[in-house]
């Protein structure tokens, strides 16, 4: 029976109604309550997606707290991380300022709210990930003449931001970008300004000096993996919600890649900054077509806390 007329038949047969009844419709209406509280789902959805997981059993004290052990506990014993994606001092205020792209993002408007989700939240583990690249790097227009690579244009001409394709030592399009998070070098440092909790861990990307890697996860060519996957798994994190920089490109593979490897994914753009306004745009398709969840930083905190679940974990996890 629908959950609807389910609860208005007990509210019609009220006054006549038996005690097992009352239990019934009390132990429904706690479920439905329940949900709603850890959600922040509104009570139509709730209902709606209820009805779908009933299907056409009745509810009773059974399958109310079949409801319970399925489908709320899990939600509320999910262990979470957060990451934070390359806040690096170029990306701040160095070499290659996301500021200076047409969105025109500041990172440091970012940093308010990243920290406090940092400082004031309760997530299972925090990572801060580095763009960590060699001297020689293959995404510097400096190195791009190198004896050790070649590219297929016949201009020699190269701009910073241009498109070239590798063709040794492995075939990999790169974006070419000013010398920028020189493994050391004080423009790798994470901005003093972001909070730096103890007992973190960090994860170093790019280091290859043949490809380059926007994704924390592995490189562009998925050759190489980082440590990642492996420290989230080895964790028992099912879930990540991501901020940093840049928005529409390693904040963004970072989303990609994790939804690709099954964790629950979300993002923060306003504890993030992006380049240019039209890969931002691309970035948010993207996530929308992937189930990535784009939350403020408000919604991020009650993550943390338990009291808030995105509807899209929500569908991948209950298949509802
Ligand atoms: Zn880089």
């Amino acid at each position: 029976m629908a959950l609807v007329a389910f609860l208005s038949s007990m509210v019609q047969s009220a006054s006549c109604a038996t005690t097992n009844n009352n239990n019934i419709l009390a132990a429904n209406r706690t479920i439905s309550e329940k949900f709603v509280k850890l959600t922040g789902i509104s009570a139509g959805k709730t209902e709606k997606l209820m009805e779908k997981w009933i299907g056409n059993r009745p509810w009773t004290p059974e399958t109310s707290s079949q409801f319970d052990s399925e489908i709320i506990e899990p939600l509320k014993n999910l262990r979470i991380a957060l990451l934070v994606v390359d806040f690096q001092n170029d990306f701040v205020n160095g070499s290659l300022k996301i500021g200076d792209g047409d969105a025109g993002q500041d990172p440091l408007e970012a940093i308010p709210k990243l920290n406090n989700l940092l400082e004031n939240s309760k997530w299972d583990m925090i990572v801060y990930t580095k763009d960590w690249h060699p001297p020689n790097h293959i995404s510097f227009l400096s190195q791009a003449y190198d004896s050790d690579r070649k590219f297929d244009r016949k201009s020699e001409d190269l701009k910073v931001f241009d498109s070239v394709l590798f063709t040794e030592p492995f075939k990999t399009n790169q974006t070419l970008y000013p010398d920028h998070c020189i493994q050391n070098s004080e423009g790798a440092e994470i901005y003093p300004d972001i909070s730096i909790i103890p007992d973190s861990t960090y994860i170093l990307k790019g280091t290859n000096p043949y490809l380059d890697s926007y994704s924390a996860f592995n490189d562009n060519n998925g050759k190489d993996k980082t440590d990642l996957e492996e420290i989230l798994r080895n964790n028992g994190i099912q879930a990540v919600v991501i901020a940093g920089l840049a928005y529409d490109i390693c904040v963004k593979f970072t989303c990609l890649d994790a939804v690709r490897l099954n964790f629950l994914s979300s993002v923060i753009p306003e504890c993030s900054a992006g380049l240019l306004k039209n890969s931002i745009i691309e970035a948010e398709k993207e996530f929308a077509d992937s189930g990535v969840a784009i939350i403020s930083a408000e919604q991020a905190q009650k993550i943390s806390n338990r009291s808030f679940i995105p509807e899209e974990w929500i569908r991948k996890l209950t298949n509802l």
